[in-house]
């Protein structure tokens, strides 16, 4: 779906009418992916609209960008604060806040150092991301063909734009063979997450998701999850996931900011359990809802807008 028009974006500390947010053809960012991101969802509950973890996302992104020896020439408070008053100026209920730090226009070379590093923050309206009946009825998946990075080549826990180079050949492979998403193995060949979510697999009443070293980004959902299926009492490991693993589980399941918690119903064609979404899955994803929607918030995680 195109993405709609809302009326300002900011750039650099000003707000900027929606079609002058442009940038010059020889930024560096649009030659050598030099981006750093985050994906955050502003939800409307009933005492208004509220952003999930918004903190955690602002230090992801700080994160992000010093693991690539760079600084954002504002603070987080500041980048908070910004994202914030980017929802109220486009009067926004619930959407979507894309924060963006990137490299500019200045020199041409592969060396980013001399290029300035500019921020933006846009907002819009965003849907389910992977199909209207995904959260209730469950999305069909394969195993990409395509691996996660080796360690110590791109570092996947830095949520960097030249990385969505690789989610782009996983999810077209997906599309066209048929599928929703794909996940894809690390370089060992364990499971690893999708092209822009985590993933959970329930085996015998357990909550299994991989571990950090298996080539993935540390997503925000991930950790909300575990700590709410904890809480609720069950047990929950970080793992090595093997990929049969995928074959056999009784529940298997997506988090993540777009794809909030998405039931997986088949796997390269097989069922998931009996096809359908699984009961520990949807006693999570409801245990999710309830704070981001309701405003049931325990934990803090809302910030009101
Ligand atoms: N993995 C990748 C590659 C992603 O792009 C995302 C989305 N940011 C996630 C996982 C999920 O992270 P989060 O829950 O923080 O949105």
């Amino acid at each position: 779906m195109p993405v709609q028009k809302v009326d300002k974006i900011w750039m650099n500390g000003t707000l900027v009418n929606w079609d002058d947010a442009k940038i010059h053809v020889l930024s560096h960012v649009v030659h050598y992916g030099t981006s750093w991101f985050e994906g955050i969802r502003c939800y409307e509950t009933p005492k208004g609209p509220a952003v999930f973890r918004l903190d955690r996302h602002i230090r992801r992104l700080f994160d992000s960008v010093k693991i690539y020896r760079t600084e954002i020439p504002y603070t987080e408070k500041q980048i908070t604060e910004a994202c914030l008053e980017t929802v109220r100026a486009n009067r926004m209920r619930a959407c979507y806040i894309r924060p963006i730090v990137y490299r500019g226009y200045g020199d041409v070379g592969v060396n980013p150092l001399p290029c300035p590093v500019d921020v933006a923050i846009a907002v819009w309206e965003w849907g389910t991301y992977l199909g209207p009946e995904a959260l209730t009825e469950g999305i069909d998946v394969c195993v990409s063909t395509w691996n996660r990075p080796a360690p110590n080549t791109l570092p996947t826990m830095a949520k960097a734009g030249g990385n969505y180079i690789l989610s782009q050949l996983m999810k077209v492979e997906a599309l066209q063979a048929g599928f929703k998403e794909a996940i894809a193995l690390d370089v060992n060949g364990q499971v690893s997450e999708g092209s822009g979510e985590n993933l959970f697999a329930v085996k015998d009443g357990v909550i299994l998701t991989p571990w950090l070293a298996s080539s993935l980004l540390p997503g925000i959902t991930r950790v909300s999850v575990l700590q709410i299926a904890r809480e609720l009492g069950y047990e929950v490991r970080e793992v090595t996931m093997p990929r049969e693993l995928l074959y056999v589980a009784d529940e298997l399941f997506f988090t993540g900011t777009a794809a909030e918690v998405t039931p997986i119903r088949s796997v390269d064609r097989q069922k998931v359990g009996d096809g359908k979404p699984g009961p520990l899955t949807m006693k999570l994803q409801a245990a999710f809802f309830d704070i981001v929607k309701n405003g049931k918030d325990p934990h803090g995680w809302l910030k009101y807008v």
